[in-house]
């Protein structure tokens, strides 16, 4: 059993609400509750945060602020093992991939906005104006206010901390809802916060569901000045249609449809290995993961056979998050079997043990659908990918373009013109060449189309969460 998931705020911890159960996705077992917050509740962590903006963290410069992010690194990477604990009973996700991906990234989140607040200065003209007048102008960047973050069950802590860590560093308060399934780590960080010598309000953990819960009342809520939100596209629309009434400033990182292309000048090994990563990592519930491979046509049958090989041979991988979610996954399968072929997987993995009632689907090649089946168009979320053959580099990219999604796309090319030329006429906000999830934290990071608003990374993210406010002396 888990420790106890409780709610912060105001500085305490705090376990009213009715409990909702928390679902073992390995095995599909109850293995604990957590309290689901009341709109009440909700309210306190709101009036908290408010109440903190002018309290003492209102004077913490840059510095003090940068040495708070790097405390509570410390305090993540000081119980490092309990993260990883909470993070795999959640999400059922392989132990290697929390140790060395989720936990390691949250750390890191935290250390990079750091060592970014300390080298960022504001700007300032001092020379005449561009028509002959003398005047003094500088900038100053003050906080949003109170800003929600609401995080899926994906990536838990890594996509929690990608938000509070900038927020925090540009002085704003925040009231942090996780995905219901997924609450441990964030209840975790809510204790390294309290051991952290942050002024009270100023972090705020609430737990409970998303629509018609502390997830949408937090979007209401009128003490709320900015919400960034990383989720689903529907999900999105519905936070924007919340937030339209007072014009709260959005983040939005939202569902992707990516597409890999293979041309034949490619390493074809290394674009199988690297398509096998980007397809299959926590079985495909990360929103960059490929599901829709183009190849061009003199190595298609190649590159499928050694994919497909590939795909069988896995072993390792984790479940889907949840019975629902691995229902949706089938559903899509099964429409897949009727009108394409499975090249590799398609079904449920058998154990022959206790992991058989868990949320289990094969990792799946599939070839053959139109590009207008729900299986090409729509996020599935899960360890499938579908390939289809291409002849020209304008098809290629037309192929990856469709839909309405534009979040990350990968090409795979021993060209580097070709490289140069298909990268930048992607519509994505993330393009790789010969790699996949390469990340440097400095860089933007977000999707076009219905894949999201705005970036996050770097300056991006102290952008967003800060107001930056003109003061101009007439010399
Ligand atoms: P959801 O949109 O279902 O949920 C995301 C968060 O929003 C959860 O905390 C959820 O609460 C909450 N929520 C749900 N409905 C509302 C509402 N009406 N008002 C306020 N909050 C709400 O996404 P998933 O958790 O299913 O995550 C998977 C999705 O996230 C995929 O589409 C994936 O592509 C996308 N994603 C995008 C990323 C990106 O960077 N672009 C990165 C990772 C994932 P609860 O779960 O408790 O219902």
């Amino acid at each position: 059993m888990r420790s106890p998931v409780r709610h912060y705020v105001g500085g305490g911890f705090d376990g009213s609400g009715v409990p909702f159960p928390l679902v073992d996705p390995v095995r599909g077992t109850t293995a604990g509750e957590a309290p689901a917050a009341s709109r009440e509740l909700v309210d306190r962590a709101v009036d908290a945060a408010r109440a903190a903006l002018s309290g003492p963290w209102a004077s913490w410069s840059p510095a003090e602020r940068a040495r708070l992010l790097h405390r509570i690194a410390d305090g993540i990477e000081a119980r490092f093992e309990e993260f990883v604990d909470a993070e795999c009973a959640d999400t059922g996700k392989p132990r290697e991939l929390a140790s060395t991906v989720d936990i390691p990234r949250a750390v890191a989140n935290f250390r990079s906005y750091a060592d970014l607040l300390v080298g960022r200065a504001e700007r300032s003209w001092n020379t005449p104006t561009p028509d002959g007048r003398g005047a003094l102008n500088y900038t100053v960047h003050k906080p949003l206010g109170v800003v929600a973050v609401i995080s899926p069950w994906n990536l838990p802590l890594l996509l929690l901390t990608w938000k509070v860590a900038p927020a925090l560093a540009t002085g704003n308060t925040v009231v942090a809802k996780p995905s219901e399934l997924t609450p441990g780590t964030a209840c975790l960080l809510a204790e390294v916060m309290a051991g952290a010598e942050l002024p009270p309000g100023v972090f705020n953990l609430v737990h409970g569901g998303g629509g018609d819960a502390a997830g949408q009342w937090l979007t209401e809520h009128p003490g709320v000045d900015a919400v960034a939100f990383t989720g689903e596209s529907r999900t999105g629309s519905t936070i924007m249609r919340a937030v339209a009434g007072r014009l709260a400033p959005v983040s939005f990182e939202l569902g992707g449809k990516n597409a890999g292309l293979v041309f034949a000048d490619a390493d074809l090994e290394r674009a199988v290995e690297g398509t096998l990563r980007s397809a299959f990592t926590h079985s495909g519930q990360v929103c960059l993961c490929t599901e829709r491979v183009y190849v061009e046509r003199p190595v298609f049958d190649a590159f499928a056979e050694a994919l497909a090989a590939g795909a069988r041979e896995l072993t390792g991988y984790g479940p889907m998050v949840s019975a629902a979610h691995r229902d949706k996954v089938l559903g899509y399968l099964g429409k897949a079997a009727a009108d394409g072929r499975i090249l590799a997987g398609g079904g449920v993995p058998r154990f022959g043990d206790d992991r058989d009632g868990g949320f289990w689907v094969e990792p799946t090649v599939l070839t053959g659908l139109p590009e207008d089946h729900p299986a090409v168009r729509e996020e599935i979320f899960g360890p499938v990918v579908h390939l289809a053959p291409f002849d020209t580099e304008e098809e290629a990219l037309a192929l990856a373009n469709a839909g309405p999604y534009g979040l990350a796309a990968t090409v795979w090319t021993g060209d580097v013109s070709r490289a140069h030329r298909v990268a930048p006429a992607l519509d994505v906000g993330i393009a790789w060449v010969n790699t996949w999830n390469l990340r440097d934290l400095r860089t933007p990071f977000g999707g076009v189309k219905a894949s999201g608003i705005g970036r996050e990374g770097g300056d991006h993210s102290l952008d967003f969460f800060s107001e930056p406010m003109n003061v101009c002396v007439k010399l």
